[in-house]
């Protein structure tokens, strides 16, 4: 996997890969708005995916503190998520 691509977190052409955040980590990631909903599940550089764990890490204690992102919006991210790793349905269009 030495080919480029296009970071959906940044933009940039990098060597991108799928990283494996939670739904729950995903759905606090959007919840703080640090990411865009076309993020969630897509591969994306080391840079931002350091960027993003730190913050995470940073931010956990506001994670055990909550509130938390409702239960249907990690669902949503899950299903998200399974639906992006799929190759595009040509029937669902
Ligand atoms: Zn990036």
């Amino acid at each position: 996997m030495k080919a480029l691509q296009r970071c959906k977190c940044c933009g940039e052409m990098k060597r991108v890969r799928v990283r494996d955040f939670s739904p729950q980590a995903w759905a606090y990631l959007l919840h703080w708005e640090e990411i865009d909903s076309s993020v969630v599940g897509q591969p994306i550089c080391s840079s931002c995916y350091s960027d993003l764990r730190e913050l995470l890490i940073d931010r956990s204690s506001e994670m055990e503190q909550g509130p938390e992102p409702s239960i249907a919006s990690q669902q949503a991210i899950a299903a998200e998520m399974l639906h992006n790793g799929l190759p595009q349905d040509p029937i669902a269009s």
